[in-house]
Protein backbone atom coordinates (compact mmCIF):
# COMPACT_ATOMS: atom_id res chain seq x y z
CA UNK A 1 0.00 0.00 0.00
CA UNK A 2 1.35 3.22 -1.05
CA UNK A 3 4.93 1.92 -1.40
CA UNK A 4 5.06 4.41 -4.70
CA UNK A 5 4.22 7.57 -2.87
CA UNK A 6 6.49 6.74 -0.14
CA UNK A 7 9.44 5.76 -2.19
CA UNK A 8 8.86 9.03 -4.03
CA UNK A 9 8.82 11.59 -1.10
CA UNK A 10 11.56 9.64 0.67
CA UNK A 11 13.67 10.04 -2.27
CA UNK A 12 12.42 13.71 -2.68
CA UNK A 13 13.23 14.30 1.21
CA UNK A 14 16.44 12.97 1.07
CA UNK A 15 17.46 15.14 -2.39
CA UNK A 16 15.86 18.48 -0.27
CA UNK A 17 17.73 17.59 3.22
CA UNK A 18 20.51 14.85 2.45
CA UNK A 19 18.48 12.25 4.34
CA UNK A 20 14.87 10.79 4.10
CA UNK A 21 12.88 11.11 7.55
CA UNK A 22 10.09 8.59 8.09
CA UNK A 23 7.91 11.58 10.09
CA UNK A 24 8.11 14.02 7.44
CA UNK A 25 6.36 11.48 4.78
CA UNK A 26 3.69 9.98 6.85
CA UNK A 27 1.54 13.44 6.98
CA UNK A 28 2.09 13.25 2.89
CA UNK A 29 0.29 10.14 3.00
CA UNK A 30 -2.72 11.51 3.91
CA UNK A 31 -3.27 13.31 0.98
CA UNK A 32 -3.60 10.05 -0.98
CA UNK A 33 -6.08 8.73 1.16
CA UNK A 34 -3.93 6.86 4.01
CA UNK A 35 -6.71 6.32 7.15
CA UNK A 36 -5.65 7.70 10.22
CA UNK A 37 -6.75 3.75 11.77
CA UNK A 38 -3.72 2.63 9.19
CA UNK A 39 -0.98 4.53 10.27
CA UNK A 40 0.32 1.10 12.79
CA UNK A 41 0.09 -0.68 9.31
CA UNK A 42 2.29 1.53 7.33
CA UNK A 43 4.84 2.95 9.45
CA UNK A 44 7.28 -0.20 9.23
CA UNK A 45 6.83 -0.13 5.16
CA UNK A 46 7.55 3.75 5.59
CA UNK A 47 10.79 3.38 7.54
CA UNK A 48 11.83 0.23 5.43
CA UNK A 49 12.00 2.61 2.54
CA UNK A 50 13.41 5.39 4.09
CA UNK A 51 16.55 2.55 5.39
CA UNK A 52 16.61 1.76 1.65
CA UNK A 53 16.94 5.26 -0.13
CA UNK A 54 19.50 6.75 2.76
CA UNK A 55 21.53 3.84 1.81
CA UNK A 56 21.33 4.68 -2.11
CA UNK A 57 24.20 6.43 -3.59
CA UNK A 58 23.61 10.12 -4.05
CA UNK A 59 23.54 9.75 -7.97
CA UNK A 60 20.88 7.29 -8.30
CA UNK A 61 18.03 8.82 -5.95
CA UNK A 62 17.79 12.11 -8.94
CA UNK A 63 17.43 9.35 -11.37
CA UNK A 64 14.37 7.10 -9.47
CA UNK A 65 12.73 10.12 -8.26
CA UNK A 66 12.51 11.17 -11.83
CA UNK A 67 10.97 8.12 -12.27
CA UNK A 68 8.65 8.29 -9.92
CA UNK A 69 7.78 11.93 -8.90
CA UNK A 70 4.09 11.44 -10.45
CA UNK A 71 3.42 10.08 -7.53
CA UNK A 72 3.95 13.46 -5.31
CA UNK A 73 1.34 15.79 -4.34
CA UNK A 74 2.68 19.13 -3.81
CA UNK A 75 0.87 22.59 -3.78
CA UNK A 76 3.88 24.43 -4.82
CA UNK A 77 4.10 21.87 -7.91
CA UNK A 78 4.12 24.32 -10.94
CA UNK A 79 2.59 23.79 -13.93
CA UNK A 80 4.38 21.95 -16.46
CA UNK A 81 4.42 21.79 -20.14
CA UNK A 82 6.03 20.71 -22.99
CA UNK A 83 8.92 22.32 -24.64
CA UNK A 84 8.75 24.43 -27.98
CA UNK A 85 9.14 22.10 -31.08
CA UNK A 86 12.16 23.08 -33.78
CA UNK A 87 11.55 24.53 -37.06
CA UNK A 88 7.70 24.87 -35.92
CA UNK A 89 6.21 27.27 -37.96
CA UNK A 90 2.70 28.54 -36.91
CA UNK A 91 -0.13 27.41 -38.54
CA UNK A 92 2.33 24.99 -40.71
CA UNK A 93 3.04 22.11 -37.83
CA UNK A 94 2.11 18.75 -39.73
CA UNK A 95 2.23 15.73 -37.43
CA UNK A 96 1.29 11.95 -37.88
CA UNK A 97 -0.06 9.00 -36.26
CA UNK A 98 0.87 5.98 -38.04
CA UNK A 99 -0.76 2.96 -36.22
CA UNK A 100 -0.22 -0.15 -37.68
CA UNK A 101 -4.22 -2.43 -37.69
CA UNK A 102 -2.95 -5.34 -36.26
CA UNK A 103 -2.47 -4.88 -32.40
CA UNK A 104 -4.52 -3.30 -29.30
CA UNK A 105 -3.68 -0.36 -27.99
CA UNK A 106 -2.58 0.57 -24.82
CA UNK A 107 -1.51 3.53 -22.36
CA UNK A 108 2.29 3.83 -24.21
CA UNK A 109 0.16 3.96 -28.14
CA UNK A 110 -1.80 6.98 -26.07
CA UNK A 111 0.96 9.17 -25.22
CA UNK A 112 2.44 9.03 -28.48
CA UNK A 113 -0.36 9.89 -30.35
CA UNK A 114 -0.78 12.57 -28.04
CA UNK A 115 2.50 14.19 -28.43
CA UNK A 116 1.52 14.54 -32.05
CA UNK A 117 -1.67 15.73 -31.43
CA UNK A 118 -1.19 18.43 -29.16
CA UNK A 119 2.12 19.62 -30.92
CA UNK A 120 -0.13 19.90 -33.97
CA UNK A 121 -2.42 22.00 -32.17
CA UNK A 122 -0.28 23.94 -30.49
CA UNK A 123 1.44 25.28 -33.79
CA UNK A 124 -2.52 25.55 -35.37
CA UNK A 125 -1.13 22.99 -37.46
CA UNK A 126 -2.92 19.28 -38.61
CA UNK A 127 -2.67 15.99 -37.19
CA UNK A 128 -3.08 13.32 -40.00
CA UNK A 129 -3.96 9.89 -39.27
CA UNK A 130 -2.39 7.12 -41.45
CA UNK A 131 -3.03 3.26 -41.25
CA UNK A 132 -0.06 1.41 -41.91
CA UNK A 133 -1.99 -1.48 -42.95
CA UNK A 134 0.74 -3.50 -45.26
CA UNK A 135 1.46 -6.65 -43.55
CA UNK A 136 -2.28 -8.74 -45.23
CA UNK A 137 -1.31 -11.54 -42.67
CA UNK A 138 -1.39 -9.05 -39.42
CA UNK A 139 -3.70 -6.37 -40.42
CA UNK A 140 -7.68 -6.30 -39.93
CA UNK A 141 -10.44 -4.09 -39.96
CA UNK A 142 -11.58 -5.09 -36.65
CA UNK A 143 -8.47 -3.45 -35.56
CA UNK A 144 -9.25 -0.56 -37.38
CA UNK A 145 -12.16 0.01 -36.26
CA UNK A 146 -10.82 -0.67 -32.44
CA UNK A 147 -8.31 1.53 -33.27
CA UNK A 148 -10.58 4.70 -34.65
CA UNK A 149 -13.10 4.27 -31.37
CA UNK A 150 -9.84 4.77 -28.82
CA UNK A 151 -8.21 7.64 -30.58
CA UNK A 152 -11.51 9.37 -31.63
CA UNK A 153 -13.54 8.66 -28.79
CA UNK A 154 -11.53 8.32 -26.28
CA UNK A 155 -8.54 10.21 -26.49
CA UNK A 156 -10.65 12.73 -28.09
CA UNK A 157 -8.02 13.17 -31.26
CA UNK A 158 -9.78 14.62 -34.45
CA UNK A 159 -7.21 13.55 -37.45
CA UNK A 160 -7.73 16.22 -40.24
CA UNK A 161 -7.81 13.53 -42.39
CA UNK A 162 -7.34 9.34 -42.60
CA UNK A 163 -5.62 7.63 -45.07
CA UNK A 164 -4.14 3.68 -45.15
CA UNK A 165 -1.40 2.87 -46.77
CA UNK A 166 -2.70 0.25 -48.90
CA UNK A 167 -4.58 2.52 -50.63
CA UNK A 168 -1.27 3.73 -52.13
CA UNK A 169 -0.11 0.87 -53.43
CA UNK A 170 0.33 2.03 -56.86
CA UNK A 171 2.42 5.08 -56.43
CA UNK A 172 4.50 2.72 -53.82
CA UNK A 173 5.26 0.58 -56.91
CA UNK A 174 5.89 3.31 -59.21
CA UNK A 175 8.56 4.39 -56.66
CA UNK A 176 10.10 1.51 -56.74
CA UNK A 177 10.34 1.40 -60.51
CA UNK A 178 11.97 4.30 -60.12
CA UNK A 179 14.70 2.66 -57.67
CA UNK A 180 15.05 0.11 -60.76
CA UNK A 181 15.59 1.99 -63.39
CA UNK A 182 18.53 4.25 -61.22
CA UNK A 183 19.70 0.90 -60.42
CA UNK A 184 19.43 1.21 -57.02
CA UNK A 185 17.33 -1.32 -56.36
CA UNK A 186 17.09 -5.22 -57.51
CA UNK A 187 15.32 -8.66 -57.68
CA UNK A 188 17.13 -11.05 -55.40
CA UNK A 189 15.98 -15.29 -55.41
CA UNK A 190 18.50 -16.16 -52.73
CA UNK A 191 16.96 -18.07 -49.40
CA UNK A 192 16.17 -16.17 -46.16
CA UNK A 193 18.63 -18.11 -44.53
CA UNK A 194 21.03 -17.09 -47.57
CA UNK A 195 20.34 -13.67 -47.47
CA UNK A 196 20.80 -13.14 -43.61
CA UNK A 197 24.23 -14.74 -43.39
CA UNK A 198 25.81 -12.54 -46.34
CA UNK A 199 23.73 -9.64 -44.62
CA UNK A 200 25.88 -10.41 -41.57
CA UNK A 201 29.12 -11.17 -43.28
CA UNK A 202 29.11 -8.02 -45.65
CA UNK A 203 29.08 -9.90 -48.44
CA UNK A 204 26.72 -9.44 -51.81
CA UNK A 205 24.93 -12.40 -53.89
CA UNK A 206 25.16 -12.83 -57.13
CA UNK A 207 21.69 -11.13 -57.92
CA UNK A 208 23.14 -8.07 -57.37
CA UNK A 209 24.67 -8.05 -60.37
CA UNK A 210 21.64 -8.64 -62.58
CA UNK A 211 21.32 -5.39 -65.23
CA UNK A 212 18.44 -3.13 -64.61
CA UNK A 213 16.70 -4.16 -67.46
CA UNK A 214 16.27 -8.17 -66.04
CA UNK A 215 15.55 -6.67 -62.45
CA UNK A 216 12.80 -4.27 -64.34
CA UNK A 217 11.06 -7.49 -66.34
CA UNK A 218 11.39 -9.67 -63.11
CA UNK A 219 9.83 -7.37 -61.36
CA UNK A 220 7.02 -7.14 -63.63
CA UNK A 221 6.38 -10.97 -62.81
CA UNK A 222 6.76 -10.68 -59.45
CA UNK A 223 3.61 -8.45 -59.20
CA UNK A 224 1.87 -10.67 -61.30
CA UNK A 225 2.31 -13.51 -58.68
CA UNK A 226 4.98 -15.65 -60.73
CA UNK A 227 7.10 -16.06 -57.49
CA UNK A 228 6.17 -17.67 -54.17
CA UNK A 229 6.17 -16.34 -50.99
CA UNK A 230 9.73 -16.47 -49.85
CA UNK A 231 11.00 -16.85 -53.68
CA UNK A 232 12.05 -13.71 -54.05
CA UNK A 233 12.17 -9.90 -52.87
CA UNK A 234 12.95 -6.89 -53.98
CA UNK A 235 16.13 -5.44 -52.26
CA UNK A 236 17.31 -1.57 -51.86
CA UNK A 237 21.21 -1.28 -52.91
CA UNK A 238 22.61 0.00 -50.10
CA UNK A 239 26.10 -0.98 -49.04
CA UNK A 240 27.09 -4.42 -47.83
CA UNK A 241 29.70 -3.57 -45.70
CA UNK A 242 27.71 -0.66 -43.96
CA UNK A 243 28.90 -0.52 -40.01
CA UNK A 244 25.16 -0.10 -40.01
CA UNK A 245 23.48 -3.46 -40.91
CA UNK A 246 20.28 -2.21 -41.94
CA UNK A 247 21.53 -0.37 -44.83
CA UNK A 248 22.78 -4.01 -46.20
CA UNK A 249 20.37 -4.12 -49.39
CA UNK A 250 17.36 -4.34 -46.54
CA UNK A 251 14.22 -6.15 -48.34
CA UNK A 252 11.68 -3.73 -50.00
CA UNK A 253 9.11 -5.57 -51.00
CA UNK A 254 8.24 -8.94 -50.45
CA UNK A 255 5.31 -11.60 -51.69
CA UNK A 256 2.67 -11.83 -49.74
CA UNK A 257 -0.31 -14.01 -51.26
CA UNK A 258 -2.85 -13.60 -48.11
CA UNK A 259 -5.87 -11.92 -48.88
CA UNK A 260 -5.86 -8.21 -47.47
CA UNK A 261 -9.03 -6.75 -45.86
CA UNK A 262 -9.22 -3.47 -47.99
CA UNK A 263 -7.57 -4.36 -51.12
CA UNK A 264 -8.60 -8.59 -51.11
CA UNK A 265 -6.22 -9.99 -53.40
CA UNK A 266 -5.51 -7.65 -55.71
CA UNK A 267 -1.98 -7.02 -54.57
CA UNK A 268 0.93 -10.31 -54.29
CA UNK A 269 3.42 -7.78 -53.61
CA UNK A 270 3.90 -5.46 -50.24
CA UNK A 271 6.41 -3.24 -49.12
CA UNK A 272 8.25 -2.79 -46.02
CA UNK A 273 7.99 -0.25 -43.52
CA UNK A 274 11.15 1.72 -44.12
CA UNK A 275 10.38 2.09 -47.62
CA UNK A 276 6.92 3.01 -47.74
CA UNK A 277 7.03 5.33 -44.60
CA UNK A 278 9.58 8.22 -46.00
CA UNK A 279 7.02 7.97 -49.38
CA UNK A 280 3.97 8.48 -46.97
CA UNK A 281 5.07 11.21 -44.73
CA UNK A 282 5.99 13.05 -48.11
CA UNK A 283 2.72 12.51 -49.52
CA UNK A 284 0.81 13.53 -46.46
CA UNK A 285 3.55 17.02 -46.66
CA UNK A 286 4.19 15.76 -42.98
CA UNK A 287 6.72 18.35 -41.40
CA UNK A 288 7.44 17.14 -37.79
CA UNK A 289 7.56 13.31 -36.71
CA UNK A 290 7.47 12.59 -32.71
CA UNK A 291 8.42 9.35 -32.06
CA UNK A 292 10.90 7.05 -29.99
CA UNK A 293 14.60 6.29 -30.55
CA UNK A 294 14.28 2.79 -31.45
CA UNK A 295 14.22 4.01 -34.85
CA UNK A 296 17.55 5.28 -34.42
CA UNK A 297 19.38 2.78 -36.59
CA UNK A 298 16.63 3.08 -39.49
CA UNK A 299 16.50 6.92 -40.06
CA UNK A 300 20.10 6.82 -42.69
CA UNK A 301 18.16 4.03 -44.52
CA UNK A 302 14.97 6.31 -45.07
CA UNK A 303 16.87 9.43 -45.65
CA UNK A 304 18.63 7.52 -48.59
CA UNK A 305 15.52 6.50 -49.72
CA UNK A 306 14.15 9.88 -49.76
CA UNK A 307 17.14 11.38 -51.30
CA UNK A 308 17.20 9.15 -54.35
CA UNK A 309 13.16 9.78 -54.97
CA UNK A 310 13.59 13.58 -54.37
CA UNK A 311 11.18 13.62 -51.24
CA UNK A 312 11.10 16.38 -48.40
CA UNK A 313 12.67 15.49 -45.55
CA UNK A 314 11.09 16.51 -41.95
CA UNK A 315 12.05 17.16 -38.33
CA UNK A 316 12.30 14.57 -36.68
CA UNK A 317 12.14 14.28 -32.58
CA UNK A 318 12.48 11.43 -30.95
CA UNK A 319 11.95 10.76 -27.48
CA UNK A 320 12.42 7.51 -25.07
CA UNK A 321 10.28 5.15 -25.38
CA UNK A 322 7.38 3.81 -22.56
CA UNK A 323 7.44 0.86 -21.51
CA UNK A 324 3.75 0.09 -20.33
CA UNK A 325 4.46 -2.19 -17.32
CA UNK A 326 1.48 -4.94 -16.06
CA UNK A 327 1.33 -6.23 -12.94
CA UNK A 328 -0.92 -9.33 -13.10
CA UNK A 329 2.01 -12.09 -14.78
CA UNK A 330 -0.83 -13.26 -17.53
CA UNK A 331 -1.05 -9.88 -19.21
CA UNK A 332 2.95 -9.92 -19.32
CA UNK A 333 1.46 -11.69 -22.65
CA UNK A 334 1.68 -9.76 -25.70
CA UNK A 335 -0.25 -9.06 -28.78
CA UNK A 336 -0.77 -12.03 -30.43
CA UNK A 337 -1.06 -14.40 -26.69
CA UNK A 338 -3.87 -11.73 -25.71
CA UNK A 339 -5.52 -12.15 -28.34
CA UNK A 340 -5.35 -16.21 -27.58
CA UNK A 341 -6.62 -15.31 -24.16
CA UNK A 342 -9.73 -13.20 -25.73
CA UNK A 343 -10.99 -15.64 -28.20
CA UNK A 344 -10.77 -18.61 -25.57
CA UNK A 345 -13.12 -16.83 -23.36
CA UNK A 346 -10.29 -16.55 -20.74
CA UNK A 347 -10.86 -12.75 -20.81
CA UNK A 348 -13.61 -10.92 -21.20
CA UNK A 349 -12.63 -9.21 -24.22
CA UNK A 350 -9.78 -6.25 -25.17
CA UNK A 351 -11.50 -4.26 -21.84
CA UNK A 352 -10.62 -7.34 -19.62
CA UNK A 353 -9.43 -5.43 -16.75
CA UNK A 354 -6.46 -7.29 -15.95
CA UNK A 355 -5.14 -5.74 -19.07
CA UNK A 356 -3.62 -2.34 -19.76
CA UNK A 357 -5.36 -1.72 -23.31
CA UNK A 358 -7.09 1.64 -23.62
CA UNK A 359 -10.32 -0.26 -23.82
CA UNK A 360 -9.88 -1.63 -20.35
CA UNK A 361 -8.91 1.87 -19.29
CA UNK A 362 -11.44 3.18 -20.55
CA UNK A 363 -13.79 0.82 -19.28
CA UNK A 364 -12.67 1.20 -15.43
CA UNK A 365 -13.21 4.88 -15.68
CA UNK A 366 -9.84 6.32 -16.45
CA UNK A 367 -10.35 9.40 -18.11
CA UNK A 368 -8.37 10.96 -21.31
CA UNK A 369 -6.97 14.03 -19.04
CA UNK A 370 -4.87 11.19 -17.10
CA UNK A 371 -3.25 10.91 -20.38
CA UNK A 372 -3.04 14.64 -21.40
CA UNK A 373 -1.53 15.50 -17.73
CA UNK A 374 1.50 12.50 -17.96
CA UNK A 375 2.17 13.61 -21.45
CA UNK A 376 3.11 16.68 -20.21
CA UNK A 377 4.87 15.48 -17.27
CA UNK A 378 6.59 13.10 -19.46
CA UNK A 379 7.60 15.44 -22.40
CA UNK A 380 10.35 14.79 -24.45
CA UNK A 381 12.68 13.26 -22.46
CA UNK A 382 15.05 10.98 -24.12
CA UNK A 383 14.89 8.18 -21.15
CA UNK A 384 12.68 5.25 -21.34
CA UNK A 385 9.59 5.73 -18.69
CA UNK A 386 7.77 2.96 -16.94
CA UNK A 387 4.23 3.32 -17.07
CA UNK A 388 2.10 1.19 -14.96
CA UNK A 389 -1.20 0.99 -13.63
CA UNK A 390 -0.46 2.46 -10.44
CA UNK A 391 1.27 5.84 -11.88
CA UNK A 392 -1.87 6.73 -13.93
CA UNK A 393 -4.11 6.05 -10.82
CA UNK A 394 -2.03 8.50 -8.89
CA UNK A 395 -2.60 10.79 -11.63
CA UNK A 396 -6.26 10.14 -12.20
CA UNK A 397 -6.74 10.89 -8.16
CA UNK A 398 -5.42 13.94 -8.51
CA UNK A 399 -7.38 14.77 -11.26
CA UNK A 400 -10.84 13.61 -9.91
CA UNK A 401 -11.08 13.25 -6.37
CA UNK A 402 -11.75 16.98 -5.99
CA UNK A 403 -15.48 16.83 -7.29
CA UNK A 404 -15.90 13.42 -7.47
CA UNK A 405 -19.10 12.41 -5.80
CA UNK A 406 -18.80 10.16 -2.56
CA UNK A 407 -21.40 7.30 -1.67
CA UNK A 408 -21.84 4.34 1.05
CA UNK A 409 -21.01 0.91 -0.19
CA UNK A 410 -20.96 -2.29 2.37
CA UNK A 411 -19.97 -5.52 0.87
CA UNK A 412 -21.12 -8.70 2.01
CA UNK A 413 -23.80 -7.00 4.36
CA UNK A 414 -25.04 -8.25 7.39
CA UNK A 415 -28.50 -6.32 9.53
CA UNK A 416 -27.35 -3.73 12.25
CA UNK A 417 -30.61 -3.32 14.24
CA UNK A 418 -30.40 -0.53 16.29
CA UNK A 419 -32.18 -0.24 20.25
CA UNK A 420 -34.62 2.20 20.18
CA UNK A 421 -33.29 2.83 23.87
CA UNK A 422 -31.55 7.08 23.77
CA UNK A 423 -33.22 10.48 22.14
CA UNK A 424 -30.11 9.88 19.30
CA UNK A 425 -30.78 6.40 18.46
CA UNK A 426 -34.60 7.34 17.52
CA UNK A 427 -32.65 10.09 14.72
CA UNK A 428 -35.06 9.23 11.27
CA UNK A 429 -33.54 10.92 8.49
CA UNK A 430 -30.16 12.13 7.96
CA UNK A 431 -27.78 14.34 5.53
CA UNK A 432 -24.72 13.46 4.64
CA UNK A 433 -22.55 15.67 2.30
CA UNK A 434 -21.28 14.24 -1.03
CA UNK A 435 -17.76 15.20 -0.63
CA UNK A 436 -16.19 16.84 2.13
CA UNK A 437 -15.72 20.15 0.37
CA UNK A 438 -19.24 20.19 -0.96
CA UNK A 439 -22.42 22.27 0.18
CA UNK A 440 -24.09 19.37 -1.70
CA UNK A 441 -26.02 16.63 0.60
CA UNK A 442 -28.14 13.66 0.03
CA UNK A 443 -31.22 12.86 2.48
CA UNK A 444 -30.61 9.12 4.19
CA UNK A 445 -34.11 7.90 6.08
CA UNK A 446 -32.96 5.54 8.40
CA UNK A 447 -34.52 1.71 8.60
CA UNK A 448 -33.24 -1.22 8.16
CA UNK A 449 -29.17 -0.99 8.66
CA UNK A 450 -26.66 -2.71 6.85
CA UNK A 451 -23.23 -2.90 7.46
CA UNK A 452 -20.21 -4.91 6.13
CA UNK A 453 -19.49 -7.81 7.45
CA UNK A 454 -15.64 -7.34 7.72
CA UNK A 455 -16.10 -3.82 9.37
CA UNK A 456 -18.74 -6.15 11.83
CA UNK A 457 -16.10 -8.61 12.50
CA UNK A 458 -12.88 -6.35 12.75
CA UNK A 459 -14.74 -3.94 15.57
CA UNK A 460 -16.95 -6.88 17.69
CA UNK A 461 -17.37 -5.67 20.95
CA UNK A 462 -15.82 -1.88 20.26
CA UNK A 463 -17.38 1.15 20.09
CA UNK A 464 -17.60 2.19 16.40
CA UNK A 465 -18.97 5.07 14.48
CA UNK A 466 -21.83 4.61 12.06
CA UNK A 467 -19.71 7.50 9.64
CA UNK A 468 -22.15 10.98 10.36
CA UNK A 469 -24.48 9.03 12.36
CA UNK A 470 -23.78 7.83 16.01
CA UNK A 471 -21.38 6.05 17.95
CA UNK A 472 -22.81 2.26 18.66
CA UNK A 473 -21.12 -0.75 20.70
CA UNK A 474 -20.47 -3.60 18.02
CA UNK A 475 -22.44 -6.57 18.61
CA UNK A 476 -20.16 -9.91 18.92
CA UNK A 477 -22.81 -11.92 17.42
CA UNK A 478 -26.51 -10.96 16.24
CA UNK A 479 -27.64 -7.93 14.92
CA UNK A 480 -28.66 -6.00 17.70
CA UNK A 481 -26.60 -2.68 18.85
CA UNK A 482 -27.03 -0.06 21.31
CA UNK A 483 -26.16 3.66 20.62
CA UNK A 484 -23.55 4.90 22.83
CA UNK A 485 -23.08 8.43 21.76
CA UNK A 486 -23.11 10.95 18.83
CA UNK A 487 -20.00 12.72 19.31
CA UNK A 488 -17.27 12.14 16.35
CA UNK A 489 -14.59 10.65 18.48
CA UNK A 490 -11.21 8.31 17.71
CA UNK A 491 -12.86 5.11 17.36
CA UNK A 492 -13.22 3.02 14.27
CA UNK A 493 -15.53 5.16 11.76
CA UNK A 494 -17.57 2.60 8.87
CA UNK A 495 -20.22 2.70 6.56
CA UNK A 496 -23.68 1.60 6.46
CA UNK A 497 -26.83 1.89 4.21
CA UNK A 498 -30.35 2.35 4.61
CA UNK A 499 -32.42 1.71 1.87
CA UNK A 500 -30.27 -0.18 -0.48
CA UNK A 501 -29.93 -0.98 -3.77
CA UNK A 502 -27.97 -4.32 -4.85
CA UNK A 503 -24.65 -3.66 -6.16
CA UNK A 504 -21.56 -5.69 -7.43
CA UNK A 505 -17.75 -4.40 -7.94
CA UNK A 506 -15.85 -5.74 -10.88
CA UNK A 507 -12.02 -6.02 -9.21
CA UNK A 508 -9.27 -5.78 -11.55
CA UNK A 509 -8.46 -9.25 -10.71
CA UNK A 510 -11.81 -9.66 -12.35
CA UNK A 511 -13.82 -11.24 -9.68
CA UNK A 512 -16.82 -9.74 -8.17
CA UNK A 513 -17.26 -8.38 -4.82
CA UNK A 514 -21.16 -8.06 -3.97
CA UNK A 515 -22.86 -6.03 -1.72
CA UNK A 516 -25.57 -2.90 -0.47
CA UNK A 517 -24.69 0.57 -2.38
CA UNK A 518 -26.82 3.21 -0.82
CA UNK A 519 -30.44 4.52 -2.52
CA UNK A 520 -28.58 7.40 -3.74
CA UNK A 521 -26.70 5.75 -6.83
CA UNK A 522 -30.42 5.39 -8.33
CA UNK A 523 -29.31 9.01 -9.60
CA UNK A 524 -26.20 8.16 -11.40
CA UNK A 525 -26.08 7.55 -15.36
CA UNK A 526 -24.30 5.21 -16.74
CA UNK A 527 -20.37 5.80 -17.49
CA UNK A 528 -20.72 7.95 -14.02
CA UNK A 529 -17.63 7.45 -11.80
CA UNK A 530 -18.15 8.01 -8.15
CA UNK A 531 -15.92 7.06 -4.96
CA UNK A 532 -17.54 4.42 -2.63
CA UNK A 533 -16.17 5.41 0.86
CA UNK A 534 -12.89 3.85 2.41
CA UNK A 535 -13.53 1.19 -0.68
CA UNK A 536 -12.45 3.50 -4.04
CA UNK A 537 -13.15 5.11 -6.96
CA UNK A 538 -15.75 3.23 -9.33
CA UNK A 539 -17.89 3.74 -12.77
CA UNK A 540 -21.23 2.78 -13.06
CA UNK A 541 -21.38 0.07 -16.21
CA UNK A 542 -24.37 -1.16 -16.36
CA UNK A 543 -27.59 -1.99 -14.17
CA UNK A 544 -28.89 -5.46 -14.80
CA UNK A 545 -32.70 -6.37 -13.36
CA UNK A 546 -32.26 -3.91 -10.87
CA UNK A 547 -28.53 -4.71 -9.18
CA UNK A 548 -26.17 -1.90 -10.11
CA UNK A 549 -22.61 -3.00 -11.95
CA UNK A 550 -19.45 -0.70 -10.82
CA UNK A 551 -16.53 -1.43 -12.57
CA UNK A 552 -13.60 -0.74 -10.18
CA UNK A 553 -11.51 2.37 -10.75
CA UNK A 554 -8.47 2.16 -8.35
CA UNK A 555 -8.38 3.54 -4.85
ZN1 LIG B 1 20.32 -12.78 -54.02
Amino acid sequence: MFENEIKAYALKNAIEFGKADAGRILPKLFNHGLDRKDIGKIMPTIQEIVNEVNSMPKGDREEEYDELKAYVKEHEEKEKDLPELPNAVDGKVVTRLPPEPSKYLHAGHALGFLLNYIYAQRYNGKCLLRFEDANPEKVSQEYVDMDLDDIENYLGIKPASIRFVSDDMPLLYKHAETLIKKGKAYMCFCSQEKMRDFRHAGKECECRRQSNDENMSEWNAFLKGKYNEGAATLRFKGNMQDQNQVLRDPVIFRSVHARHFRQGEKYKVWPMYDFYNPIEDGLMKVTHILRTNEFDQRVPLQDAIKDILGLPKQTVVQYGRFNVIDDSTEAKAKGREIRALVESGKYIGWDDPRLVTLKALRRRGIKKEVFYELVKQLGLSKKEANIDFDMLAAISRKIIDKDTKRYYFVANPVPLSIKQSTESAKIKSVSLPVHPDSKETREIKLGELYISAEDKKENAGKETRLLHLYNIEMPKRGPNAEVTGIENKQIPKIQWVSGHVPAKIFMPDATWIEGYAEEAVKDLKLGDVIQFERFGFVKLDKITKGTYEFWFTHQ
